[in-house]
């Protein structure tokens, strides 16, 4: 793979860089940026391109959530705001062109000068994007003499400004991207010992692939949240009105339920089905059938703690309950403290996650925070990213 900070200062200057950036950030009603978290995380690179002298053009997706959050006004709401919001971030102008193909915007590309940066507007607004059109990643690679993947929140997608702009380009990794498998690749080919994962949240499929993969890997795996009521269930415990992922159970089976590394809730939260969300505490194998299970419990956290507190690596993706509700945030919010308190390299991730993280105020205290939510979860289950794969296998020289 080539990397960007390997790239020669004068093989930059004067040419123009095509840097997929991934900017598809929380908006609010009005297209207020809610959360600027992956924009900063991609100045880095943005800076030693136009420190270099580089035409730099950004390109970048906002996904359909984030465009149609109000349907009357923001229906096209695209990147435009988040042009101005990144000039100031960046403390110089930054162009936009309203459009991510087409004369006008290859005008405003060859209108730039060396050290400027220009944004295209959303490249979802183009179909051919998410089909990866050939059509469309040769227009785009048509704007610039060289690409950049900064975007590693996007490169598990096969889309046209991710993989398929590499066939026409010669293509780097950004200083994000490099950063994010360089720390990602620690708990997956050097682990230090006691490795804790520590896995939550609702998205059940996508972090089954993931427990496989570290308990080979001899972890300890720590459960919460909907994928911690799946497993329970598939062991035969009564849930009550929990939500669990029933197609995940007959999968769940392949794993070794009694694996005493997997460590599984020993108490919980439940509201009870009378509409009240007060949390009560139930040990497990007390469940009633009108419960909902929201959170860990106490004892819970406490073990959990322990086990954090012991090991010298830590992977965390996921809250362990709903804590969006006050009364259901307290176990997401002990294993947050346990791991900030921790002296172990600890890699954070996940976008539900890293709202928790910032709420509390715990941003700063990982080692690493990816920016990835799919991508992380992909990559440190082992999948190979078509993003980073079209990187690999990207064999055209800068002249
Ligand atoms: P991330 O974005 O960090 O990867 P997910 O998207 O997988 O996390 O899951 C986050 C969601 O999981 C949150 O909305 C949270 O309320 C929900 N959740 C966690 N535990 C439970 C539970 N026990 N019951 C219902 N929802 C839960
Ligand atoms: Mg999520």
């Amino acid at each position: 793979m080539k990397y960007l900070s390997h790239l020669a200062p004068s093989k930059i200057r004067n040419k123009r860089a095509l840097v997929r950036v991934d900017f598809n950030v929380t908006l609010d009603g009005r297209g207020r940026i809610l959360d600027d978290f992956r924009i900063k995380a991609c100045l880095s690179t943005i800076r030693h391109l136009t420190k270099r002298g580089a035409k730099v053009v950004l390109i970048s997706h906002l996904s359909k959530s984030q465009m149609t959050l109000d349907k009357k006004k923001n229906q096209k709401a695209g990147l435009r705001g988040i042009s101005r919001y990144l000039g100031r971030l960046l403390g110089r102008k930054v162009f936009f062109a309203p459009n991510c193909r087409g004369e006008e915007t290859r005008k405003a590309v060859s209108g730039l000068r060396a050290g400027e940066v220009l944004l295209l507007e959303n490249l979802r607004f183009c179909p051919e994007e998410e089909k990866n059109g050939a059509g469309f990643a040769r227009e785009l690679a048509g704007l610039a003499d060289f690409y950049v993947n900064d975007g590693f929140a996007v490169s598990h997608r096969a889309h046209a400004s991710v993989a398929g702009v590499t066939k026409y380009l010669p293509s780097f990794a950004g200083l994000l991207l490099e950063r994010e498998m360089k720390n990602l690749d620690r708990p997956l080919k050097n682990p230090f010992r006691p490795l804790a994962v520590v896995i939550g949240g609702a998205k059940v499929s996508t972090k089954i692939k993931l427990i496989e993969n570290f308990l080979r890997k001899k972890a300890d795996v720590l459960l919460g949240g909907v994928i911690a009521n799946t497993v329970l269930c598939a062991k035969g415990l009564s849930l009550g009105k929990s939500l669990v992922e029933p197609e995940i159970i007959v999968k769940l089976r392949k794993l070794n339920l009694p694996d005493t590394r997997i460590h599984l809730p020993i108490d919980v939260l439940v509201s009870r089905g009378n509409g009240r969300t007060m949390a009560v505490s139930r040990a497990i194998g007390r469940v009633k059938k009108e419960d909902i299970i929201f959170d860990i419990g106490p004892e819970t956290a406490e073990l959990f703690g322990k086990i954090i507190k012991e090991a010298k690596m830590i992977v965390w993706n996921g809250p362990m309950g709903y804590f969006e509700k006050k009364e259901f945030s307290r176990g997401t919010a002990a294993i947050a403290r346990s791991v900030a308190a921790s002296r172990a390299f600890s890699i954070v991730g996940g976008g539900d996650t890293a709202i928790i993280l910032r709420k509390l105020g715990l941003l700063g205290r990982y080692s690493f925070v990816s920016t990835g939510g799919g991508a992380m979860l992909e990559y440190l289950a082992g999948k190979k990213l078509p993003g980073i794969e079209a990187l690999k296998n990207n064999r055209i020289k800068m002249e």
